[in-house]
């Protein structure tokens, strides 16, 4: 089935202001509520919310595999059911009913009055129950910056590095969506080699930026998913903020890796970009030497590129960008992490999220998490406001946005935007 919905020539009826993330190609999903409606599916177009149940209710998708209970709902996992076929169906009805050749929907006023609410006037809520969370450590800019640091500049990339898309298995009940302020976490913290731990407000406190897909429906237990098969389970992706505490983390991390420096809060974007939406925007993937193992071989082009940036805004309510990055830098990509996932028959299921570890680019501006930016605090950072950042402070707001662009159509994520508030 051909994906309509990403046709460039395409123009909505909906007035699209110009850079906007969501032009007539995107079309993502998310969840949301307002003060007159319970919270239901929608999506996105321009600066307006799509009232899914409602253009059900109407009968604007109808002969689509979905029924009214998919888009009344407070998740997309229902919806999610009816996998890469069902949402790519209703992608392409959404794309045809708000395209300026067709005038069925633009005609009845009425209709249109209920069906678009300005973005302004709602609030997003967590679009998917997060079944498991997984994050790898994909960038090898990344993991080269850390041993580098941490271990030996010779040897900076562990062995296994770059015969294994390195993962572990993180927590789901701290993901949060973007715009809910966390506190800054306690812990043990160890403050130097000689003394005993203490326990503390965490002193080093990073983000790290990923992005993360989220899945279909995988296969039964004991299957595995090829990565020829791995992108037809993946729903889309998110802005994904993964927040660190370094110094919890150092004490902690042997020998089973991170725990609590990592499961105080994730946070997330609203808005669900599906791959489909993203296709466009493919491109080869960096060269992998020593050749993988057959598994995690793949063919065509596996990577995406997608800008990326992180900015912080001090309590001055002045932002600084910090970081400029893309999603292509991954050395690791998605169809190999989830053929790795699913290698040993591990089971997938609709809601499972899959963080790509933190997002660094081969320039030191291009570096995702302050950890690296700051070079473990010895490079402190100038923000606009005069005032200089090692780690993260109190008060501090972190803002993750992305988007990709490529012959005038741009497909954005809006942002991850987090605020940090003192420790409880
Ligand atoms: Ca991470």
């Amino acid at each position: 089935m051909s994906i309509e919905a990403n046709n460039p020539l395409l123009k909505s009826w909906v007035e699209v202001p110009v850079g906007s993330d969501f032009p007539i190609q995107n079309l993502p999903f998310g969840v949301f509520n307002s003060r007159n409606l319970t919270p239901r599916v929608g999506s996105r177009i321009g600066d307006m919310v799509i009232d899914l149940k409602t253009l059900y209710v109407l009968g604007y998708l109808e002969n689509l595999p979905f029924t009214l209970d998919d888009f009344d709902s407070d998740s997309l996992n229902d919806l999610m059911k009816q996998g890469k076929d069902g949402t790519r169906k209703l992608r392409n009805r959404l794309s045809k009913l708000f395209s300026s050749n067709f005038e069925d929907l633009k005609a009845n006023q009425h209709h249109v009055d209920q069906v678009l609410i300005p973005a302004s006037s709602v609030e997003m809520m967590m679009p998917v129950r997060i079944g498991d969370y997984t994050d790898f450590y994909s960038s090898r800019e990344h993991a080269t910056n850390v041993g580098t640091m941490f271990r030996d500049p010779n040897n900076a990339l562990l062995p296994n590095w770059l015969w294994i898309p390195v993962g572990y298995h993180g927590r789901a009940s701290s993901i949060i969506l973007s715009g809910q302020e966390i506190h800054r976490p306690k812990g043990q913290i160890k403050p130097s080699d000689d003394e005993d731990p203490i326990f503390a407000p965490c002193r080093l406190l990073d983000f790290e930026l990923e992005m993360a897909f989220i899945t279909y429906d995988g296969k039964n237990l004991g299957e595995s998913i090829s990565t020829d098969e791995a992108e037809d389970y993946i729903f889309g992706m998110v802005l994904f903020n993964d927040w660190s505490a370094r110094d919890i983390q150092k004490w902690e991390y042997v020998p089973l890796g991170p725990f609590l420096a990592k499961n105080f809060a994730s946070s997330i974007s609203a808005w669900i970009v599906t791959l489909d939406a993203l296709e466009p925007y493919k491109v080869e993937g960096p060269t992998q030497e020593p050749e993988v193992l057959s598994y995690l071989k793949y063919s065509g082009q596996k990577s995406y590129d997608i800008n990326l940036e992180v900015a912080i805004r001090t309590e001055s309510d002045q932002e600084t960008s910090i970081c400029n990055s893309n999603f292509k830098y991954m050395y690791w990509n998605m169809a190999q992490q989830l053929a790795h996932h699913t290698v040993n028959g591990c089971n997938v299921r609709a809601g499972d999220l899959m963080g790509s570890g933190t997002i660094s680019g081969p320039t030191p501006d291009s570096y995702g998490s302050m950890l690296e930016l700051s070079w473990k605090g010895t490079k402190p950072l100038p923000m606009s406001d005069g005032s200089e950042r090692k780690f993260i402070q109190d008060n501090d707001t972190v803002i993750m946005r992305g988007y990709s662009q490529k012959n005038g159509i741009r497909i954005g994520f809006g942002e991850v935007s987090t605020k940090v508030l003192p420790a409880k």
